[in-house]
């Protein structure tokens, strides 16, 4: 008999460290892991029986037992499910198998830990991470100072034995198993006798694990004892709501979810008619690291008449409700079908269009009722759920009145509805600007003429509404238009500031004639001097304090998506159509401007004079810069500053 050594993956020992050492709070929580591995492994056995009945058999009942060892001062957490070979305990039980625990250690080193060298700080990260995370089975190691697998895998006659004192290393070699299953053996530390106690085990049970739809038993202590069921032992959505309480929801959402934050919303419902199935789900209230991945699945677990089928049925959820969890469980489908099957049922799509209204109702209702939640909501699966407007037409509507924004006029979030009905007289067009964040957005120059008048602009900071925006085009007839295109149409809308500019504009208008010739040289000059530099240098209708600044054509691509674009190299060596300057002709630099090309002007002849030149390409970098952008030459740039600066000195 051979007993084999292993190194733990490097960053499963850091992540046992840290377990073992640095987590003072919740320990009990490990034996809520231990039960809940053992009853995944009890559904998964149940799945492969379905095409193999030969392996449950001998043993059909299904459930998990706990042992309590006073003297060898051991608790084990038994279950005749699947079972573990070989491959499988090097693979899961030595590696971080799981993308969460993974992403666990990474954020252990990454920015969350930096700086945290007290061992006080490192331990609330700790805490704090595991909460995010959780560690599944390496929790065992909170209270157990070595902890032992054995295990047999169904339909196999070889069983195994993996321990480790969590220090590094695990051994596996050959062990004896009478029949198929898994003995979590852990042996508890001096400050860890507690988990010896009957009630103490009995609480914690009751606590996190009454849920489990299978039996989970205390074996007899004493000889003369009988063996208790200490759960409930009925799965959690099969009961009636009212038998079930917040508590018993939240612990179930752990472990069907794999997760450590308390549930957002809960969404329980039997449905009965022409399709039956009973859905338990629940929106998460922390956004899981991986919610952009883009293998990122949706996670609701299906189970047919309460056999666990698979975690991830593609097309049960649309992929912008990937952040739902749960389980459905249907009487409809057959139970004979591959998991691979299951995805183009047509039950499938029929409940995953149930599934989907339902979610969607309940988001609105939240939404009227308790805004404020919802806006928590919003916040955090917002940008997934907006996947939808452009994905899903027969949707869009119902996503697009859920989606919140927020606005250039009011803090807060607010609906298109909100934005429509407090339109300006005369406004026919949703405005908008999109930018990275909504502090980018509201500083951009393309806003000033828009606040000038009062005019409201949505803020559309996620990369996502790029998408949407082009391909939805108008709600309730009312067309979206970014802020930063072409031919601004304020001049239309009766804004705040609009009758006061009136006013003004008729007392000055004679006067100012001249000043407007001036500005036409002025833009001829500057159009002669960038050439195709730009598209267009043309008089602002929406600036009011910037000089100048940059806009899209109506038809070009929006500069904020050809930002990104490049960003993710979708547009390399690409020409793009140059933009169009906007200048601000109210602004004290244009003014002066317009003097020096009135004066430089020569009756027939082009306005070309190196000073006007210099400037223009100073007011193209300017408005580049103020896009975030640039500029176009930086030693040219310098040169021409340099000039400037020494001629006001
Ligand atoms: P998770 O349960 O989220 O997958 P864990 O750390 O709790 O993560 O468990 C890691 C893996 O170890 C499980 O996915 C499973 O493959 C295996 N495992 C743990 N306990 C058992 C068990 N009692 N029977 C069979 N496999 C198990
Ligand atoms: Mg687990």
């Amino acid at each position: 008999m051979t007993v084999e050594t292993h190194a733990f993956q490097a960053e499963v020992g850091k992540l046992l460290d840290i377990v073992a050492h640095s987590l003072y709070s919740q320990k009990e929580i490990f034996l809520r892991e231990l039960i809940s591995n053992a009853s995944d492994a009890c559904d998964k056995l149940r799945y492969r029986a379905l095409t193999e009945p030969a392996l449950v058999e001998d043993d059909p009942e299904l459930k998990v037992t706990l042992r309590l060892d006073k003297k060898a001062k051991t608790i084990t957490v038994s279950d005749n499910g699947v079972g573990m070979d070989k491959d499988d305990l090097t693979g899961i039980l030595g590696t971080i198998a799981r993308s969460g625990t993974q992403a666990f250690v990474e954020g252990l080193s990454g920015d969350a830990a930096k700086d945290k060298d007290k061992d006080k700080d490192k331990e609330d990260v700790a805490v704090s991470l595991i909460g995010q995370f959780g560690v599944g089975f390496y929790s065992a190691f909170m209270v157990a100072d070595r902890v032992e697998v054995v295990t047999r895998k169904a339909g196999t006659n070889q069983a195994w034995k993996w321990t480790s004192d969590g220090r590094g290393e695990f051994a596996i070699e050959p062990a004896e198993r009478a029949a198929r299953g898994t003995d979590v053996i852990t042996h508890l530390k001096k400050d860890a006798k507690e988990y010896l106690e009957t009630e103490r085990i009995e609480h914690i049970v009751r606590t996190y694990s009454d849920h489990i739809g299978i039996p989970v038993a205390l074996a007899p202590v004493k000889k003369e004892d009988d063996e208790r069921v200490l759960n409930t032992a009925s799965a959690l959505w099969t009961r009636a709501k009212k038998d079930i309480t917040e508590d018993q929801y939240k612990e179930f959402y752990h472990h069907a979810a794999h997760a450590f934050d308390d549930p957002w919303m809960t969404i329980h419902n039997q449905v009965e008619g022409v399709l039956s199935y009973t859905n338990l789900l629940f929106i998460p209230s922390m956004r899981p690291y991986d919610l952009f991945h883009p293998d990122r699945a949706a996670s609701v677990k299906l189970y047919v008449k309460k056999v666990y089928i698979t975690d991830n049925c593609e097309g049960l959820l649309p992929s912008y409700l990937r952040f739902v969890k749960g389980v459905v469980d249907s009487e409809d489908l057959p139970l004979n079908i591959s998991r691979e099957m299951m995805q183009h049922n047509p039950v499938v799509a029929k409940i995953s269009s149930g599934l989907t209204k339902r979610v969607f109702g309940e988001l609105k209702k939240s939404a009227e009722k308790k805004p404020d939640d919802y806006a928590r909501f919003w916040e955090t699966f917002g940008p997934v759920l907006k996947e939808g407007i452009y994905e899903d037409h027969a949707n869009r509507d119902r996503i697009l009145e859920l989606a919140r924004f927020k606005s250039s006029a009011r803090s807060g979030w607010i609906s298109v509805k909100d934005y429509v009905n407090a339109m300006k007289p005369g406004q026919d067009t949703i405005y908008y600007i999109t930018g990275d964040t909504a502090e980018a957005a509201l500083a951009s120059p393309q806003l000033e003429g828009f606040r000038a008048k009062e005019v409201e602009v949505l803020l559309m900071t996620d990369p996502v509404d790029e998408f949407w925006l082009p391909q939805v085009g108008v709600y309730e007839e009312k067309a979206f238009k970014s802020a930063t295109r072409g031919g601004a149409d304020l001049a239309k809308i009766d804004g705040a500031a609009a009758d006061e500019k009136a006013d003004a504009d008729e007392t000055k208008e004679k006067t100012e004639a001249p000043d407007d010739d001036r500005t036409d040289l002025l833009v001829a000059a500057l159009k002669l001097a960038l050439g195709d530099k730009v598209k267009d240098v043309r008089r602002s209708e929406r600036l009011t304090d910037s000089a100048v600044c940059l806009v899209a054509d109506e038809g070009d691509l929006d500069m904020n998506l050809e930002r990104l674009l490049k960003q993710h190299k979708q547009l390399d060596g690409q020409d793009l159509s140059p933009r169009i300057l906007e200048i601000n002709a109210g602004h004290a630099l244009i003014g002066k401007l317009a003097v020096l090309a009135q004066e430089k002007a020569k009756p027939g002849e082009d306005i070309s004079d190196p000073l006007l030149t210099d400037a223009a390409f100073m007011l193209l970098d300017q408005a580049r810069i103020l896009e975030g952008e640039p500029v176009l030459n930086a030693q040219a740039f310098a040169r021409r500053l340099s000039q400037l600066m020494v001629e006001g000195l």
